[in-house]
């Protein structure tokens, strides 16, 4: 690996050795994102100056408002006009962070990708182990027949998008305020993060619910965050760098792994990943198919509180579990009730398999890279 030679950047330089050590040491590593992962792909962040909360919406209504259950359902028109202005990104592509991630999966080393971001990107670079906290714009259905559509059909409808079978309203397959995340994906989050050795937290300034509070379920202070700017958590991380995602981990993670260990933990991982996708998937019809209770008392439930500090987008109606991970599952038992049959199986492929053809060609680009 390159070290660089820059007189000023000592301490940076013993930053990024010592992230290598504590990589090189762990064998379960939990990796939480938030938004400044994806901005390097020049999708924007929610929070910062330049961030979507933070600049025009382009309607009378602020953004914070707008990517809201209720405004949804009341406002469908003025929501996907926002929306598709500026939540989808469909010619985003991975970044160096998203691909750091891909190696340290495939070394055997990532164990969970707990990601905020709704962008798709984890898993478009090959990444298998990712729990979507939030959701995701490539998955849509329809709030009556539970009809599933993918972002193009999305993109390509004029103003709201209506499903091409029984004409109801199709919404994104994402958490929005005053909705509940899926409980199953917390569980599985929470679960990984009391099993790592190491937890890495990166773009994100730590203020959105349920994601701030997973560190408390570590058992050990093997913490390293990676932000542009500081966040609550930084005295207590074993390690803090404030700089870009991307560029931290692309020279911590390493690109060369033996040929064996690399196969071997690969075909583990993904076996094990598989698994976690199904279970995903199930959850999220399941979500979708609680979608059309959603605007019902539940919502109401979520703490204004809670629902501001948690990101904008997010996923389906179905359960309310919101806020803080424990009393979330409570709340969020019930209302997976209705489920149509048919969103079920069209949910589960699309993005493991997208990336799984692209894996063996970027790994091999990559040991190129790393020859030379
Ligand atoms: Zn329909």
């Amino acid at each position: 690996m390159e070290t660089r030679i820059d007189r000023f950047g000592s301490v940076r330089e013993d930053k990024l050795n010592q992230l290598k050590e504590l990589i090189a040491e762990s064998k379960y590593i939990v990796f939480l994102g938030g938004a400044g992962v994806s901005t390097e792909s020049g999708i924007p962040d929610f929070r910062s100056g330049a961030g979507i909360y933070n600049t025009e919406s382009g309607t009378k209504y602020r953004p914070i408002d707008i990517i809201a259950h209720d405004f949804f359902m009341e406002h469908p028109e003025d929501f996907y006009d926002f929306y598709k202005r500026k939540l989808i990104y469909p010619d985003a592509r991975p970044n160096k962070a998203h691909k750091a991630l891909v190696r340290l999966e495939r070394q055997g080393k990532l164990k969970a990708i707990i990601t905020q971001n709704i962008d798709n990107l984890h898993q478009e670079a090959g990444s298998k182990c990712v729990i979507e906290l939030h959701g995701s714009v490539y998955r849509n259905y329809c709030m009556d027949c539970g009809k599933k559509f993918n972002i193009e059909y999305i993109a390509s409808q004029e103003g709201v998008p209506h499903c091409d079978k029984c004409g109801g309203i199709v919404r994104p397959d994402i958490v929005l305020y005053e909705e509940n995340l899926e409980h199953e994906n917390v569980d599985n989050a929470i679960k990984a993060v009391k099993k790592c050795d190491l937890m890495i937290i990166a773009g994100t300034s730590l203020t959105v619910y349920p994601a701030a509070t997973f560190a408390q379920f570590l058992k050990h202070d093997r913490i390293v965050i990676i932000n542009k700017s500081s966040t609550y958590m930084d005295l207590k991380a074993l390690l803090t760098i404030h700089d870009n995602v991307g560029e931290v981990l692309d020279k911590c993670v390493p690109k060369r792994v033996s040929r064996q260990t690399s196969s071997k933990t690969s075909a583990k991982t993904s076996s094990k990943s598989t698994a976690k996708t199904a279970t995903t998937k199930k959850t999220t019809t399941k979500a979708s198919s609680a979608k059309a209770d959603s605007k019902s008392a539940s919502k109401k439930e979520t703490s204004k509180k809670e629902t501001s500090t948690k990101e904008p987008a997010k996923k389906a109606p179905a359960k309310k579990a919101a806020a803080k991970p424990a009393a979330a599952k409570k709340a969020t038992a019930k209302k997976a009730a209705a489920k149509p049959a048919a969103a079920k199986k069209a949910t589960a492929k699309k993005p493991a398999q997208a990336s799984a053809s692209k894996k063996s060609a970027s790994s091999k680009a990559k040991k190129d890279e790393s020859k030379s």
